[in-house]
C-alpha cells in the first residue's frame, strides 16, 4: 500500500555486527531473521529499498594488515566476509517472502549479480530488494563509503544507518557515559568537524558534497525501520 511516507527509496546499511547477535561475531541466523521481518514490514509499505552489508562480524582488513597481513589481501577477504552476510540476508529476506537479488561489485556470477546500476533500479522498481556486496569492489574503502556511493548512484531519498542498539549520534559513547547527549540533527560538516563516529570521513565527505541525507536509528527496537520510513524523528536525522 501507498501509506503516508517521508522517503520513497532508501539505501540501508547494514553492518556486519548487526548480524552477529548477542554473541558480537559471526552471523546469527535467528536474529538475520528478525531483521528481515522488520525490513519485510517497509517493503510491505511500498518502499523501494536498497542494502549495503558490512563484514565487521567476519573481518576486518586494518587490524589483519596491523598484525602483518598485506592490506588488500586482507581488505578483498573483507569484501568476501560482507558477501557471506549478503547470501544469509538473502536467504532470510526470500524466507520471509520478499523478493531479492544480490549483486556484487566483485564478479561471482555464479552466485550473485555482478552490480549493473541500471538493473538494480530496475529491480528496486519492480519491487525487489537488492542487497550490494563486497563493497565498492576496492581495498582502501569500507562498506559506509559503499552506502554513500550507492545510495547517490540509484537516487536513493536518504541513508538509513541501522546501528545496533545505540539510538543515534551522541557526544561521547552512551554505552560508557551516563552523562552523554544525543544529537537530533546535525550537518555532514559537524560529523567531520568533532570527528563523531557516524560514518568514515570518506562516506561522509561524499554524503556532505552530494547533499545526501543520513539517519542513524536503533534496528533492535522493533518497529523502529517502520517509524524512519514514516518520518518520525526517532533518531539522529544528518542533512547537508
Ligand atoms: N572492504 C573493502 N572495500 C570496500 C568495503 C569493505 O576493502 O569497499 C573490506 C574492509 O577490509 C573492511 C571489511 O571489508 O574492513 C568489512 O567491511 P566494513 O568494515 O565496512 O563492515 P562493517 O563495519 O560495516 O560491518
Amino acid at each position: 500500500t501507498m501509506t503516508d511516507k517521508k522517503y520513497k527509496r532508501v539505501l540501508m546499511k547494514l553492518s556486519g555486527e548487526a548480524l552477529a547477535g548477542a554473541k558480537g561475531q559471526g552471523i546469527d541466523l535467528e536474529t538475520v531473521s528478525s531483521i528481515a521481518q522488520e525490513i519485510k514490514s517497509v517493503h510491505d509499505m511500498g518502499t523501494e529499498i536498497a542494502i549495503v552489508c558490512g563484514g565487521g562480524n567476519l573481518w576486518r582488513g586494518e587490524p589483519a594488515s596491523k598484525v602483518g597481513m598485506e592490506r588488500s589481501r586482507a581488505d578483498y577477504t573483507g569484501m568476501l566476509g560482507t558477501t557471506m552476510n549478503a547470501l544469509v540476508l538473502q536467504d532470510a529476506l526470500e524466507r520471509a517472502g520478499v523478493p531479492t537479488r544480490v549483486q556484487t561489485a566483485i564478479t561471482m556470477q555464479q552466485i550473485a549479480e555482478p552490480y549493473i546500476r541500471g538493473r538494480a533500479i530496475r529491480h528496486l522498481e519492480k519491487g525487489r530488494i537488492v542487497i550490494f556486496a563486497a563493497g565498492v569492489g576496492s581495498p582502501y574503502f569500507s562498506t559506509d563509503t559503499t552506502a554513500a556511493l550507492r545510495a547517490n548512484e540509484i537516487n536513493a531519498d536518504a541513508i538509513l544507518m541501522a546501528k545496533n542498539g545505540v539510538d543515534g549520534v551522541y557526544d561521547s559513547d552512551p554505552r560508557t557515559n551516563p552523562e552523554a547527549q544525543k544529537f537530533e540533527h546535525l550537518t555532514h560538516l559537524d560529523i567531520i568537524k568533532k570527528g563523531l563516529k557516524v560514518m568514515d570521513a570518506t562516506a561522509s565527505t561524499m554524503s556532505m558534497d552530494n547533499n545526501m541525507p543520513l539517519v542513524v536509528f536503533n534496528l533492535n527496537q522493533p518497529g523502529n525501520i517502520q517509524k524512519v520510513i514514516s518520518g518520525e524523528e526517532i533518531g539522529t536525522t544528518i542533512t547537508g
